[in-house]
This record gives C-alpha cells, sequence and structure tokens, in this order.
C-alpha cells in the first residue's frame, strides 16, 4: 500500500504516499478506525472539526508570493480563492443534469473563466493576476484529481466523488501506526511481504501434494516461482498495474468488458519533495507558500517545455506542521508529466532547482540550500505506475464498477467468486483515497461473507 511508506528525517517522519484523512468524520471508515484505536490527536477528534465542511479541498491559510518576488495580499487572492471554490461547486452539479455544458472539467473551467475575464478587462494588471492564481488553482487541481491536465477529467462524473466533511487530519505517528494498530489483532507472520504475483489462474483445478482430494478454482503464480492455490483471491493491484499488465497478470484473460473499463479510467502522477531545511525561513503561521507565475493563465494552453520547466507545475509548498513532530520541512507536490519527469532527476537537481524557485518567489536570496531532499517515484514504481484513478474524458463510475465486478461474470455457470477486486479504483465514490481503499475491501470481505454464511450475515445486519 502507497502509505505504508514513511521515511524519518533528522526529527521527524515524512510520508510519501497518503498522508491526510480526508474528511475524517464517522462516514470515513479510516477515520472510524483510527478513532476506535485512539490514534488521533485531540483536534482530529473534536466535533467541530468533524463538521466543517471543505469539499474536498486543504484549509486555505496561504501566503501567495508572484514569480517577481512580490507578496500577494488577500484583497486579490481571497476572491480569487472564492470564485474557484464557487466554479468547483457548480462542476459537481452536473453530475445530477442528462446534460454538460463541456467534456472535461478544465473546458468547462476554462469557458467560465474566460466568461469573467471578460468582465475584468478593464484592469489588464489585475486581471492577469486573477488569471495566474487561476492557474495555481488548476495546478493544485491536478493534483487533488491525480491528473496531467484537468482536460482529461470527464465533467459528468466529476460530481460523483463525494467529498466527506472534516477539515483533513493526520496520523501523528504516520498512517503506519494505524496498520500497526491492525495487524495486532492478525496472527503472526501472516502477511507475506515482497512477494511479487506474476499471474492469477483462474476457471482451473489445481490440487496440491496436500490436498489431493480438493481442486482449487485459482492459483496464484509468485515471481519466485513459488505457486498458491485458493478459492478466492481478492486482487488489489493498483489500476497503473493492471493498465500494464492487464494482458499477462490473469489468465484466462480478463473479459473485455473489465478490459474496456480498465483502459477508460484515468491513472496520473501525483509526487512529493519533502525539503528539509537546518532553519525556517517562512513565518511561524505560514501554512502554504503558494506560486503565482504572472505569465500564466489557463486561457492560455502550452506545451511544457519539460526540461525547462517541470517544477512550473508545482502549485506551492505545504510547511508540515507541527514544527516539534517533523522539523523544519517544506513539502512541494506536483502532479502529471512533470511529476513523471522529475523522477529521472537527481536528488541535487531538484533540491537545487527547488532553492532556486523559493528565493525567486520570496524574494530572498539568502535562503540556504535544504539540507536533505526526499521524495516520491510513484510513476517509475514498478508495481504502482502512478498515483491514483480518476474518471478520464469517456470513463464514468459504470467503469469503477465493471472493475469491482468478481469473477467469473454473474452469468456463466462456473465456480462463483474466483478472483475479486478491491482497491481504490474499484470505489464509485471515494475512489483516488485510502478510505475508498479500505472500504472495497470490506466490501469484498462481505461479499465473501454472505456467499458463505448468507443467513448469518442477514441476522447480523437486522
Ligand atoms: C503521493 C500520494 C499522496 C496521497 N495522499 C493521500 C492522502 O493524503 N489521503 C488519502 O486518503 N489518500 C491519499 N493517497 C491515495 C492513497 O494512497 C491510495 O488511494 C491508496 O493507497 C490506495 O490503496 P490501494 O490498496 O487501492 O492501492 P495501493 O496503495 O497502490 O496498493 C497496491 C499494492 O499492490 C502491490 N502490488 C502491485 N502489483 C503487485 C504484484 N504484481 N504482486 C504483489 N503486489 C503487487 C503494490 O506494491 C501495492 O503495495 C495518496 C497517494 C499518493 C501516491
Amino acid at each position: 500500500m502507497q502509505f505504508f511508506v514513511i521515511f524519518h528525517v533528522a526529527q521527524g517522519l515524512v510520508e510519501i504516499g497518503a498522508q491526510w484523512i480526508h474528511g475524517p468524520s464517522k462516514q470515513n471508515a479510516v477515520f472510524q478506525l483510527a478513532s476506535q484505536y485512539d490514534l488521533l490527536d485531540e483536534e482530529a477528534m473534536s466535533e467541530e472539526n468533524q463538521a466543517v465542511q471543505m469539499g474536498g479541498h486543504p484549509p486555505d491559510m496561504s501566503t501567495y508570493y508572484t514569480s517577481s518576488g512580490k507578496r500577494m495580499g488577500p484583497e486579490i487572492t481571497a476572491p480569487v480563492e472564492e470564485l474557484y471554490a464557487a466554479l468547483i461547486l457548480k462542476s459537481r452539479e452536473f453530475f445530477h443534469s442528462k446534460t454538460e455544458p463541456a467534456r472535461s472539467l478544465g473546458e468547462f473551467l476554462k469557458h467560465e473563466i474566460a466568461r469573467r475575464a471578460e468582465e475584468w478587462k478593464g484592469d489588464v494588471e489585475t486581471c492577469n493576476l486573477k488569471l495566474a492564481l487561476l492557474n495555481g488553482e488548476f495546478k493544485l487541481e491536478c493534483c487533488i484529481s491525480g491528473t496531467d491536465s484537468l482536460d482529461l477529467v470527464a465533467l459528468q462524473p466529476f460530481g460523483e466523488y463525494v467529498p466527506l466533511p472534516g477539515i483533513d487530519c493526520v496520523f501523528p505517528g504516520g498512517f503506519k501506526s494505524l496498520i500497526d494498530a491492525m495487524m495486532k489483532s492478525l496472527p503472526k507472520d501472516i502477511v507475506s511481504y515482497n512477494k511479487p504475483v506474476k499471474c492469477i489462474h483462474w476457471n482451473g483445478s489445481f490440487k496440491t501434494s496436500n490436498t489431493q482430494e480438493h481442486a482449487y478454482p485459482v492459483l496464484v503464480e509468485c515471481e519466485d516461482g513459488e505457486t498458491i492455490p485458493a478459492d478466492h483471491v481478492i486482487v488489489t493491484v493498483s489500476l497503473g498495474f493492471l493498465k500494464e499488465h492487464y494482458q499477462t497478470f490473469i489468465r484466462p484473460p480478463l473479459p473485455a468488458s473489465k478490459i474496456n473499463s480498465i483502459q477508460k479510467l484515468g491513472f496520473g502522477t501525483h509526487n512529493k519533495i519533502f525539503l528539509e531545511f537546518e532553519k525556517p525561513f517562512w513565518e511561524p503561521e505560514c501554512q502554504l507558500i503558494r506560486l503565482v507565475w504572472e505569465d500564466e493563465s489557463p486561457l492560455l494552453s502550452k506545451r511544457p517545455d519539460l526540461q525547462k520547466e517541470w517544477f512550473k507545475k508545482i502549485f506551492g509548498f505545504i510547511v508540515l506542521r507541527p514544527m516539534e513532530r517533523h522539523g523544519h520541512v517544506l513539502l512541494a507536490v506536483l502532479a502529471g508529466e512533470e511529476a513523471n519527469f522529475m523522477e529521472s532527476l537527481s536528488d541535487s537537481d531538484v533540491k537545487n532547482c527547488l532553492t532556486q524557485v523559493l528565493r525567486r518567489f520570496t524574494g530572498n536570496p539568502l535562503i540556504p540550500e535544504p539540507k536533505n531532499i526526499i521524495r516520491s517515484k510513484w510513476y517509475s514504481d514498478q508495481y504502482t505506475k502512478g498515483s491514483y484513478t480518476y474518471t478520464a474524458i469517456g470513463s464514468s463510475g459504470d467503469d469503477i464498477d465493471a472493475i469491482a465486478q468478481p469473477l467469473p461474470l454473474a452469468s456463466t455457470k462456473a465456480q462463483p467468486l474466483q478472483v475479486l477486486f478491491a482497491g481504490e479504483a474499484t470505489h464509485r465514490t471515494f475512489y483516488s483515497t485510502t478510505h475508498g481503499a479500505l472500504e472495497s475491501g470490506w466490501r469484498e470481505a462481505d461479499r465473501l461473507n454472505d456467499h458463505y454464511l448468507p443467513f448469518s450475515s442477514m441476522n447480523a445486519k437486522l
């Protein structure tokens, strides 16, 4: 799982995968479990925190800087933040309507912004700054959706993802503390690590030397040659892995309907770069240093020169808090092609480049180089091939459901529930999140329970 990966920097920990419980409130399965295990701090547990509607976006306590090294005041940034939040809310409404005004989220937002820009034309300088600010919001949205461009995100199903209430919170002991707590209830050594699976053979009749009398329909073939027969297998590999290996990973091959959905859904990269500094150069109350490239606008589309401009996709630097837990650490996040390209660079190139960016935007040429850098490389990780799922143009929640369908599909007479599918890409309303991944696992476990114990599970629900 992506949230297993935790690195310890000098004073604290950083998570190169999932970090926040998105929407920590009663309907969030990760929050429920974390509360049950008493893993969260008082603030996260407060009823007040759980009631706040964030709409899936992080709290915005940002300090904005422009590419010419000037700080921007709330008189210009606040109305743009408000406008963007309203446009995103509006984008979600088309899920319930029969027609949508554009195919992609990007197209819709650009159309709405172009209308507003007409009204701003009187003051060219302010108009350009507003457009530059909105371009920064697009970059943040690309990270949230894990996509290269909002032009790739389908507008109609965008509103089917459900943002839960609650101010995003973190695990003081890292996401790993949840896994550790869950593992305590399992027998020791029941989980095998570093055991890549090469192929899942299904619809067969596999026997082992110890169980000659019982034939299993499924055989899991591992890369190291070991084979494990099974009655049922729940597959939770990433959609990125499935996209690349669906032809060889499951034999007989997946039905065409599933392949079609695997190909249509989107799976992009969201990468993190942590920079650790000797001392903070930011103000104590600063939560997010936002970068506004003055020459950019969502209305100007230009293919980036990755070599020269990859870092322009970073929307800002998040200050890890509290300082006592993390040390003096900034987190830059970026998505898409630029995030993939960043993985090919050396640590020192990235560190050097981001130091230049920070000096330029803050207007402070004395900012020292960070003493440490840690970054994710989710695109080149052969077992993830990216970060998480989004509904790309041409796809919808039906494709998510199609991937979640167990094999064999209901219409055949073969032994049922041989291969089941879980993972974030199989959760129609919480895809791209840890709570979606967790719920999908529970869903498949329930499916098996219901298969074997239909009456007892019904009684339990009554
Ligand atoms: C940078 C980043 C930040 C994120 N931030 C958040 C966040 O703050 N909050 C949040 O809720 N979510 C966040 N997410 C999303 C969250 O991490 C995922 O939604 C979640 O981890 C999905 O879980 P999963 O089990 O479906 O898939 P994964 O976590 O991708 O797990 C799939 C597992 O399958 C393994 N695997 C793949 N192929 C094979 C094979 N052939 N054999 C054996 N094993 C294999 C992989 O190694 C991996 O361990 C973030 C993701 C990223 C990348």
